[in-house]
This record gives structure tokens, sequence and C-alpha cells, in this order.
């Protein structure tokens, strides 16, 4: 059988990494994984995770199975986190919610929901898109288009494309890989064009809190679950917990009432069930108990606030060297990016010599993590941005 295995497609992203492990000059940086790092170039264990962790290790809990939609306190925790305070006849209220092996694991169950519910339904992703989004929708059977990311108006005119059911993935905050997201008033533009079209909204939600804030990042979210009848979303806790080898992750289906959701749930365990069964406990009794001890909650929310304000700092002292180092235009993309990521204005021809001449790892597309280097080191990678320009 093993015979007739061809030659599978190479990872890009973990191509490059092994290329980085290869190399050995000593001021070599990585950018390349989407990974927070704090200025000693650690990924660290948030201090509320930690002390959740202890807790529960004292409390020694049973690890009997729990059932097909894991972790049912992590759910509404989810549920209140990301739609927010909002009263008996808000989204919540019409929500069901089951624990995913990550964000990964949601995009992949909620895409196993549309198929089942219309097989071969289209979605539309950004181009360009975060590279897993393509490769899970066509596994789960979906057909794909794209439309325009970084021109705002050709966006809006690429979704007016869009048919009544199909369904339009999004990312809530935080573009991977751009930086850069939709002003207020397109995001207002597509909740308009979702009800009045009649598709459906999938938002994917990684790194909410490391844009402008929690609640800041999370406001497109709200406002089109608030606003349109049905919406999906896939949230990720590897970043914002830095829980990444945890895999804690949740699905959300919003109906348009609580009527509409009796099977919604259902579905999604079956879709579990076929693939996985259960997900990891772990990561979610840390997330629940980080969320519903006040003095935790405080101090997971103050770390996230300084991880963000250290992106920011990394991405204005870069803004601030590329600018005076003559690459004014240059520095003003990037000065419209936020979250981890920046795409650099540079081509994949030199994005390959900024490897070869000056040792700095991004994407071929022009993708780097601005979370992966210390502040010292920013004019180092200014000066190989600069200098690749110039060639
Ligand atoms: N969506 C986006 C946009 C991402 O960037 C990522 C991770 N890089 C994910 C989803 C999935 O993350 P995970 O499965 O690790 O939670």
């Amino acid at each position: 059988m093993l015979e007739l295995l061809l030659p599978p497609p190479v990872d890009p992203l973990w191509d490059l990494t092994e290329a980085f492990g290869a190399d050995t000059r000593p001021e070599r940086l990585n950018l390349v994984l989407g990974v927070y790092r704090d200025e000693s170039g650690a990924t660290p264990v948030m201090a509320a995770v930690r002390e959740a962790e202890i807790r529960l290790a004292e409390r020694s809990a049973s690890k009997e199975y729990r059932g097909l939609s894991g972790n049912l306190a992590f759910n509404r925790a989810m549920l209140s986190m990301v739609l927010g305070p909002d009263g008996p006849d808000g989204p919540a209220e019409r929500a069901v919610a089951v624990q995913t092996v990550a964000g990964s694991g949601a995009l992949r169950l909620l895409a196993d929901l549309i198929c089942r519910t219309r097989p071969g339904t289209t979605v539309w992703i950004s181009d360009p898109a975060y590279v897993n989004h393509r490769p899970i929708m066509e596994a789960a059977g979906l057909t794909v288009r794209t439309y325009r990311w970084l021109d705002q108006e050709g966006m809006l005119q690429d979704l007016a494309g869009a048919r009544r059911d199909d369904v339009v993935l999004l990312q809530g905050c935080c573009h991977n890989p751009t930086g850069v997201d939709p002003a207020p008033d397109a995001w207002e533009a597509l909740a308009e064009m979702a009800v009045r079209d009649g598709w459906v909204p999938f938002v994917d939600l990684a790194y909410h809190g490391l844009g402008d804030g929690l609640d800041a990042d999370l406001a497109a979210t709200r406002m089109l679950a608030q606003r349109v009848p049905e919406v999906l979303l896939a949230i990720s806790c590897s970043k914002n917990f830095g829980l990444y080898s945890d895999r804690t992750g949740c699905a959300v289906v919003i109906g348009a009432s609580r009527a509409s959701l009796r099977h919604a749930e259902t579905a999604l365990q079956n879709a579990a069930r076929t693939q996985y069964s259960m997900p990891p406990e772990h990561g979610a009794a840390v997330v629940t108990a980080v969320w519903e001890d006040a003095g935790l909650q405080a101090s997971w929310r103050a770390e996230l606030d300084a991880m963000r304000h250290r992106i920011s700092a990394n991405r204005t002292a870069l803004v601030e060297q590329l600018a005076a180092l003559g690459r004014g235009a240059e520095a003003d993309v990037l000065a419209r990016q936020k979250g981890m990521f920046s795409m650099l204005p540079l081509s994949p021809e030199q994005m390959l010599r900024l490897r070869g001449r000056f040792a700095v790892y991004g994407t071929t597309a022009g993708r780097v993590n601005i979370a992966g280097i210390g502040l010292d080191r920013i004019p180092c990678l200014a000066r190989g941005i600069a200098g690749v320009l110039e060639e």
C-alpha cells in the first residue's frame, strides 16, 4: 500500500523552520512561526495560567471522560468572553458552543457542519488567507472562492458575488498574514450585506487581545453576532492564553432563535465523534479556572495587555527606524498594521535575500512575526529591510 503514496507537499512554514535550525549565523532571527515571544525570546507560561494549573493539580480532579461537547463551563466562559455580557436577549442566548481541539479543530468541525447541512457549499476566504484556511475547508468538502483583502472596496465588490447560504470566512481581528483589519464602516457594510444577501459570516478568532485590547478586538464579532441571524465562530486560546500545545478552542453556532439550534450541537458532537471523540481537558480547565476567578482573570488581562503593548512597541520602533533609514513609504505601510504579524512590502525574491544576506527568516510572501523579536534587535531588522530594498 505505502508504495502508492505520492510525495506529499511540504508545509512551507515548517520547511523554513528547519532551514532556520540549520543556520549557524549568530545574528539569525526566526520570525516565521506565529508564536508570542518575550524580550528574552521565550514563549512564557502566563502567570494566571501557571497559578490555575497549580490549583487544578492540588484539587486533582478526576480524569474521567468528559462529554462530546467537552468542558461545559469552558464553553460558557468562551460565550461570555467573546459575546460579552449582553443580557437575556443577546446572541449568547441563541448560541451553542462545543469545545474543540484548538482553533484548527473549531474550523474543521464547523466546516463539517456546513458540509453536512449543505454539501458543496461555497466558502469565501480572504486573499491572502491564513495558510490553513483553504486546506481545512477543502478537506471538509467545501468549495473555496476568494475575496480581496487589502483593497477593502475590492473586498466588498467580490463579496457582492456571495449567494444566499454561502459562507464567508472572516478573521475577527489582527488578520493573519497581513496585520490589516477592515475599518469599522467596512465591518458595518459586511453585516448589512450578510443580512441582505443571506450569506453566513464565519469568524475565525485567533488573536483577540493582541491588537487593540480584548473588547476592542471583539467589537466587530459582537456587532455581527447582534445583527446577523446566523453566525459561526471558531475560537482559539492558543495565543491569548499561551496554550499552544494544550490545543484549546471552541466552535460556536449562533442561530436566528434558540429553536433553530436544536440539531446544531448534536451535529458538532457527531463531527467530533468521528474525528477524535473528545477534546483534551487540561487547557479548557485552565481557561475556565482563570475566567471564573476574579483575581486570576485580572492577572490574565494585565499580562495580555502587556503582551499587546510589547508587540506594538516593536512595530513602532521598526516604523521609526525604517523612516530614519529613508524608507518612509514602507514605514507607512507597516504603521497601518496590527497584531502579531506584519506583511513586509517585499517581493519573494527580496524575502529570499533578507534570509540569505541578513539571516532574517520570514515567510516567502513577506509575513514576519513582530512578537518574535526583542526590541534591541529591531535595528538589525530595519537595516535588513532597507538593505534589500536598496539592492
Ligand atoms: N486561525 C488563524 C488565523 C491562525 O493564525 C491560527 C494559528 N496560527 C489558527 C486559526 C489556529 O490556531 P490553533 O489551532 O493553534 O488554535
